[in-house]
């Protein structure tokens, strides 16, 4: 079914129960592959709460968790390319396995710098999970992403956490833009 959000028309992409299974998945993925350290996850706000809500219940193995918060997209349909960056954690992860939590990868530039960020303070390794790509839309090489939920289409997207000028980011599925 179709929904209007301000001024733009949305159409379903990814249903709830998909999201969830997929993330089902994922979580059984980092769990394995992290079984034999204690991983901190630093969420991505404000586009990732949900996600990494969601995630964060399926891991099955000692992990820390933290938040950072950067924005790229000041409430529109189009990435910026400028990236406010709002907090800066206080965690220390030197020697620590980290794995950072997005919405979205679209152009790549608030990945590549927050991992340039995040590379400065020594971390044992780096590792990237995003619930959403969008493969044409990138435009930096991400060697780091490793857990990719859904790769989509170059189309502006909201629900689940994402938003279209601060709304829609409590739609439980993912809809894309149609008008
Ligand atoms: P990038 O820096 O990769 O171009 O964009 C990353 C950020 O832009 C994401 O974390 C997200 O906040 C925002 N973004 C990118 N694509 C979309 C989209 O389709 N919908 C929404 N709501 N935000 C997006």
């Amino acid at each position: 079914m179709k929904t209007k959000i301000a001024d733009l028309e949305f159409e379903p992409l990814l249903s709830a129960e998909a999201i969830e299974e997929r993330i089902k998945a994922i979580g059984i993925q980092i769990s394995n592959d992290y079984k034999h350290v204690v991983p901190v996850f630093i969420g991505v706000l404000n586009g990732s709460f949900l996600f990494i809500a969601d995630l964060i219940k399926q891991i099955e193995i000692p992990c820390e968790i933290t938040f950072t918060k950067l924005a790229s997209y000041y409430g529109g349909t189009k990435s910026t390319l400028k990236i406010r960056d709002d907090i800066d954690f206080a965690m220390d992860i030197k020697g620590r396995d980290v794995v950072v939590i997005e919405d979205i990868v679209d152009t790549g530039n608030t990945a590549h710098y927050l991992l340039e960020k995040l590379r400065i303070k020594q971390p044992a390794s780096i590792k990237l999970c995003s619930l959403l790509l969008k493969p044409k839309a990138l435009l930096k090489k991400i060697d780091e992403l490793k857990y990719v939920g859904f790769e989509i289409e170059n189309e502006f997207v909201v629900g689940y956490g994402l938003d279209y000028k601060e709304m829609g980011r409590n739609l439980k599925d993912i809809y894309k833009r149609v008008k």
